[in-house]
């Protein structure tokens, strides 16, 4: 067994050293409120195998709110509590956060009646847990800092890289675990136990998952495809036959193997080019995942997996314009017409990054993806030298006329034809009516 000497080195080896001072500081108030605190779930399983994880969660056996708000008090930070589920977050000056949960749990069964107390130990609290490998807890108390707490076997199985359920019932309880026993697997490069597969399977078999809702199964797809490598995930997904719950007619085919390969490589390519355009990377794999769909399907889809309405909006109506102007620009290309750099510009600046690195992965034409890679790294963050300012020193009144120089100049300076600001003026003068 890990002695609590070990897990201490663990702490100070792989914490920076103002955490594993935090933990002595919150096992000490722990000490003086006469309250048992520990360390759980992922942090400690992180710890263990010398990750760093930046969520800390602790549980105290009693009350977790007043238990946070009297360590918040003496080192400076602030509380936001959750009455109703008796947790709290301890936020320090810097941003870093402490999440504080309760073995105990007091509710009122109606209003002004005396509070019902459920007193649940450390052991139930980490039964309720996922996978064993999560159901670690590390003694923060003074007198015990540093002790491990392995009730069932998930240091055997952290070494043996195993992710097993608790209890034979733990998919139909909660069937978003399937998707989490997949995450873990390719997040930490374990292997799912084979009996635990086989719950899955069943689980699968037996329809449980339909009793997911729409948002439920969106929010565990999206980490999924959020992971550094969502590619493994999704093949896993495949195999055990929970594509069909995005929509019937998605398949891993070999085809679509190739272009959630090219999502991957394009994606990377942007990542590397650290251009200041934040973007929902999952949205690509989402995208190529669902390129079978048919527009209304692609609609119905998001729908049923309520995905915000915004986001829907954003999705799938750039996804019909993308493939509008995207396959306009495709034509022309394979009938070898030269684009100017004015004309890529204007037919994509206005899609989202997403619709664009799709496009580029999807896109057997080489010299489609040459566009839309020249759009980013050059054309997207190009302007030019005269503003409003000269045009109103021309005599131009400010309106819709602005705009349309300004383009015209744009488009002039993309495709070489005006290098200086002289150049622009002139230009400016040639084409004002
Ligand atoms: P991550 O790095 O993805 O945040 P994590 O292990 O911290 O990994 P969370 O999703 O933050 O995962 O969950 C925190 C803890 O709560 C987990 O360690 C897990 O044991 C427990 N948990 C989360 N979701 C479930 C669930 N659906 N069923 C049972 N336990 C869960």
């Amino acid at each position: 067994q890990v002695k609590n000497r070990e897990v201490e080195g663990m702490m100070r080896r792989y914490l920076p050293k103002s955490s594993v001072e935090i933990l002595h500081n919150l096992g000490l108030v722990a000490d003086r409120l006469d309250l048992q605190l520990f360390a759980v779930g992922g942090f400690v399983r992180d710890l263990l195998l010398g990750q760093r994880n930046s969520d800390v969660d602790v549980t105290v056996d009693g009350d977790g709110i007043l238990f946070a708000e009297t360590f918040a008090a003496e080192f400076g930070c602030r509380v936001k509590s959750h009455e109703k589920f008796g947790t709290a977050v301890i936020v320090f000056p810097d941003g870093f956060k402490i999440d504080v949960a309760s073995t105990r749990l007091e509710y009122y069964v109606s209003p002004g009646a005396l509070p019902t107390v459920e007193r649940s130990s450390l052991k139930m609290d980490l039964y309720r847990r996922d996978f064993t490998v999560n159901t670690l807890a590390i003694a923060l108390n003074s007198q015990s800092f540093g002790r491990l707490i392995d009730y069932f076997g998930a240091y055997r199985d952290l070494q043996a890289k195993v992710i097993r359920v608790l209890h034979n019932l733990s998919f139909v309880e909660d069937p978003t675990r399937v998707f989490r026993a997949i995450r873990f697997e390719q997040r930490l490069n374990f292997k799912i136990a084979k009996h635990t597969e086989d719950l899955i399977k069943n689980a699968v078999k037996m329809d449980f998952l339909v009793k997911l809702g729409g948002r439920r199964l969106l929010s565990e797809l999206v980490q999924i495809l959020r992971e550094k490598e969502p590619l493994q995930g999704i093949g896993r997904m495949a195999s055990l036959g929970l594509l069909r719950f995005i929509h019937p007619s998605i398949q891993l085919t070999p085809e679509l193997q190739a272009a959630l390969e090219q999502v991957r490589y394009v994606v990377s390519w942007f990542d590397l080019l650290y251009l200041d355009r934040p973007y929902e990377r999952w949205a690509v794999y989402f995208l190529a995942l669902c390129e079978v769909l048919s527009p209304e399907e692609f609609w119905a889809t998001c729908t049923r997996l309520a995905v915000s309405e915004n986001q829907r909006e954003h999705l799938a109506e750039s996804r019909r314009q993308g493939d509008e102007l995207i396959g306009a620009m495709e034509r022309k290309l394979a009938r070898q017409e030269r684009l100017e750099n004015s004309e890529i510009y204007f037919t994509l600046r206005g899609l989202p990054v997403e619709i664009l690195l799709y496009h580029m992965a999807k896109s057997g034409n080489p010299e489609t993806k040459r566009c839309i890679s020249l759009y980013f790294t050059k054309l997207h963050g190009m302007s030019t030298l005269i503003g409003g300012e000269d045009l109103k020193g021309l005599g131009i009144k400010p309106g819709p006329l602005f705009r349309e120089l300004l383009d015209a100049v744009l488009s002039a300076r993309m495709n070489g034809r005006v290098s200086s600001k002289e150049d622009e003026i002139q230009l400016v003068r040639e084409l004002k009516p």
